[in-house]
């Protein structure tokens, strides 16, 4: 837990208690810095009240004596609505920040790694941490994946806080400053909380916002936008702007393409075999780990090492089982097409299954992968939507729910499939007709995998 005693004398009111809020509220409490705590969930009030935190009354603070609001990311402070209690801190004057802010406060003289983007966030969080640990650089890994800020460790001098951002994040930081910035990617997302896309890159752009002298900013320019900011935002005196491109050459950046990167000298890298880091978006990840650790001195070889013992994450493109030389992977995070058509891109011969709840234009947009794929297996309410759509293009089974489309897609996977060929739940689909939550459908897939029969258990522990 991070040592707040340092904003004793300040009092602050926390907003949401859940996992991050918790943290927060918890680490005042035990640096004796002033506060009380809302959250409109009543068994999270009742955790919080169990964790020694006290509670507020919304509607009787006292905001005179209030020095800022710590609000949860996933509350709006402003768009579509803002929650009332935030509304009344606004009216009252006070500063509505998070607990990465908090954490800065309370450390303002440490090492950060920050990173942000649409996509990759957490793959890229995840690999710069493992990269560190494998140089035996004193780490703490958090934020917005794993841990709250708060819940990190203090680290000594020397020691590097890699931190995940959200947009929602980003927009509700003061004084935090990045020594080394991480910008992946930009498209539409989240513009309901942003007002527009415009809004939501200025939230974004947040992320070098304090940044000094000496500091660095990795940035992908594969997107307009990302490409403007670059071109715009970027050159600062001091500054080191990296950029991070596919497939071709820029001034003092980094060039990727599926399982190869190549630094600004020439130098170039090779982890097309490594089996945590498929396609070309994971290449955009892993080259942008390697300039933010090139930055913090990593040597090359340290660096190499980390990229081919990477372990992934759990649910993207995660390789659960084998039987035989079938590969059974667990893609549950991706709920929309876009998400999927990255797992599509990086395999031939795929049983694909797919299915859920439906996002706005279903699997149309897919139909460029079509010819990797040998049969699709649907599953939950998507499932009239998706026949209509694959209809005349690929076979496909209605399967209803998983256990029945894992056993028709191993089984004609065994059958069919003479050489090598997976078996892909990547369902393009929210998951909550049939689960509680992306994680808890693909806890279930890789569980279904392993038992099945002759199945070898690869990668990460359930
Ligand atoms: P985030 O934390 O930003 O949601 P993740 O690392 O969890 O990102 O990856 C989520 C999904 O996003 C992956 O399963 C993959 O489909 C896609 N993805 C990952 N990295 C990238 C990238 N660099 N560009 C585009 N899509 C990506």
């Amino acid at each position: 837990m991070i040592d707040l005693a340092a904003l004793k004398g300040s009092s602050f009111v926390v907003l949401g208690l859940a996992r991050s809020g918790l943290a927060t509220a918890r680490a005042l409490a035990a640096a004796g810095v002033g506060c009380v705590a809302w959250d409109d969930n009543a068994g999270s009030r009742a955790a919080a009240v169990d964790a020694g935190v006290e509670l507020a009354d919304p509607g009787s603070i006292d905001w005179r004596r209030i020095t800022a609001l710590i609000i949860s990311p996933g509350i709006p402070s402003h768009l579509p609505a803002p929650h009332p209690v935030a509304a009344a801190a606004r009216a009252a004057g006070k500063k509505i920040i998070c607990d990465v802010e908090m954490l800065a406060r309370a450390v303002p003289k440490a090492c950060f790694v920050a990173i942000t983007g649409t996509n990759g966030k957490s793959t890229t969080t995840a690999l710069i941490g493992h990269i560190l640990v494998q140089a035996g650089v004193p780490c703490e890994v958090g934020g917005n994946i794993g841990r709250g800020a708060l819940d990190l460790a203090p680290l000594a001098e020397g020691g590097v806080y890699v931190l995940e951002l959200s947009s929602y994040q980003l927009e509700l930081l003061e004084t935090f400053r990045a020594n080394v910035a991480v910008w992946l990617n930009v498209t539409p997302d989240h513009l309901d909380r942003h007002g527009d896309m415009a809004g939501y890159v200025a939230a974004k752009v947040n992320i070098f916002a304090r940044q000094q002298a000496g500091d660095c900013a990795v940035i992908g320019i594969d997107d307009e936008p990302s490409r403007a900011i670059y071109a715009r935002t970027l050159p600062r005196p001091g500054i080191t702007a990296v950029p991070v491109a596919f497939d071709r050459p820029v001034a003092g950046g980094v060039s990727f393409r599926a399982g190869r990167l190549i630094d600004a000298d020439g130098y170039s890298v090779d982890f097309s075999d490594v089996p945590t880091l498929p396609g070309d978006h994971n290449a955009q990840n892993a080259a942008c780990a390697w300039a933010a650790c090139r930055w913090l001195d990593v040597p090359r070889e340290k660096i190499v090492e980390g990229l081919r013992s990477y372990p992934g994450l759990p649910h993207r493109q995660e390789r659960v089982a084998c039987v035989g030389n079938v590969v059974y992977i667990n893609d549950s995070k991706a709920t929309n097409a876009d998400a999927t058509a990255r797992a599509l891109s990086s395999y031939r011969d795929i049983y694909w299954i797919l299915g859920g709840q439906a996002k706005e234009g279903g699997v149309a947009p897919l139909a460029p992968y079509f010819d990797r794929i040998r049969h699709a297996f649907l599953i939950g309410e998507a499932t009239d939507l998706f026949a209509g759509q694959l209809e005349g293009k690929l076979p496909y089974s209605r399967c209803g729910d998983l256990q029945s489309a894992l056993d028709a897609a191993h089984s004609r996977a065994q059958r069919d499939a003479g050489g090598s060929a997976v078996v892909l739940l990547s369902p393009a689909c929210a998951s909550w007709d049939q689960w509680k939550s992306y994680e808890h459908r693909g806890d279930a897939f890789r569980a279904m995998a392993r038992a099945l029969p002759g199945a070898r258990s690869l990668g990460m522990a359930a």
